[in-house]
C-alpha cells in the first residue's frame, strides 16, 4: 500500500505514473496520484484509445481505483502531464472530482520531471459543479 505524506511526495507518484501512460495517437502523456483522506495514494496514466471518445484521463483512472477500492474521502490530487508548462485537469475530471471532493480540495499540477508545480483548489477550476440530490437526502 502506497503512503505519500506531502504535496511533494504525492507530485513523485503522479511522475512516476506518468511514465505507464497509453499515449500512441497524441504522445501526450499523464499521470496522476490521489491521496485518501487515509493516507493511501492512488496512481492512474491516460489511457488512450483508436476510438477517441473512449480515452480515460490520468485523474479518472486513479481516483475509479480509489473508489472501486472502498474509498470515498480525499485529501489532494497531484498531476503530472508531459508539457514544459503545469496542465490544468479537463471539466470531465473537474466534474468527477466534485462528486468526491469538496471545493477546498487541494490540486497539484506539475511537469513530466515535477520540476514545475501550481497549487489550486477544486474550486478554482470549477466553481459550480453539477449536482443532484442524491437519492434520500433533504431538500436544501
Ligand atoms: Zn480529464
Amino acid at each position: 500500500m502506497k503512503k505519500a505524506s506531502s504535496p511533494q511526495s504525492l507530485l513523485k507518484h503522479a511522475v512516476k505514473a506518468l511514465k505507464n501512460a497509453y499515449a500512441p495517437y497524441s504522445k501526450y502523456k499523464v499521470g496522476a496520484a490521489v491521496l485518501t483522506a487515509d493516507g493511501v495514494v492512488y496512481a492512474g496514466c491516460n489511457i488512450e484509445n483508436s476510438s477517441h471518445g473512449l480515452t480515460l484521463c490520468a485523474e479518472r483512472v486513479a481516483l475509479a481505483k480509489a473508489v472501486a477500492d472502498g474509498h470515498r474521502k480525499f485529501s489532494a490530487i497531484a498531476i503530472a502531464a508531459g508539457t514544459r508548462t503545469p496542465a490544468s485537469p479537463c471539466g470531465a475530471c473537474l466534474q468527477v472530482l466534485s462528486e468526491f471532493c469538496p471545493t477546498t480540495f487541494p490540486v497539484y499540477c506539475t511537469t513530466t520531471e515535477g520540476t514545475v508545480t501550481r497549487e489550486f483548489t477544486l474550486h478554482d477550476f470549477l466553481p459550480h459543479s453539477f449536482k443532484l440530490k442524491k437519492t434520500g437526502e433533504d431538500e436544501d
